[in-house]
């Protein structure tokens, strides 16, 4: 079904708000314009929750998480970025799969599972969209997704 994308994200940041207000990280949607895309609204609601969500747990004090929504006549593009803890060179290609975790003593007694970036590379890939990611640790992280206005299965 179209689904109106600003929206989706206006509704997953005002249910994190909470969290990140309770964390002291700022949180900042900017949308560059208005998106409607075919897309299964449940599994794209998790899939940006959870890049969103650990943008806002893996960051540090007075910190901040900048997700930005922008289009082209093909695709949309979701920019989820945060001045956080990072993630080290040699974990980069790991982070999607299952209960995979950075083992450090930081992440360790922050809540999780490690599925939180399966789910989301699955629910991407089956848009036939595309998911990237670059870090750099102790600065920070930017996920980069692309996903097909019109998804045809
Ligand atoms: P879950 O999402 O299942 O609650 P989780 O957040 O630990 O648990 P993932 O979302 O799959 O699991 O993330 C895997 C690991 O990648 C995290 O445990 C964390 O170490 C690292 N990670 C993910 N996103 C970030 C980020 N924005 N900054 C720093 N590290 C991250
Ligand atoms: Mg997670």
């Amino acid at each position: 079904t179209n689904i109106n994308i600003n929206e989706l994200l206006e509704q997953i940041l005002k249910r994190l708000r909470p969290i990140a207000d309770k964390q002291k990280v700022e949180l900042v949607l900017e949308s560059f314009r208005p998106v409607s895309a075919d897309v299964d609204e449940v599994k794209i609601t998790l899939a940006f929750t959870n890049l969103i969500e650990n943008a806002i747990k893996y960051n540090k004090e007075d910190g901040w998480v900048h997700v930005s929504l922008n289009a082209d006549h093909q695709y949309f593009y979701l920019k989820v970025e945060d001045s956080g803890i990072g993630i080290p060179e040699d974990s980069l290609g790991h982070i999607y799969e299952r209960f995979y975790r950075v083992d450090k003593s930081h992440s360790r007694e922050i809540g999780g599972t490690g599925l939180g970036l399966a789910i989301t590379r699955n629910a991407v890939l089956m848009h036939r969209g595309a998911i990237k990611v670059f870090s750099t640790e102790g600065e920070g992280t930017i996920f980069n997704v692309r996903i097909p206005l019109n998804y045809i299965s």
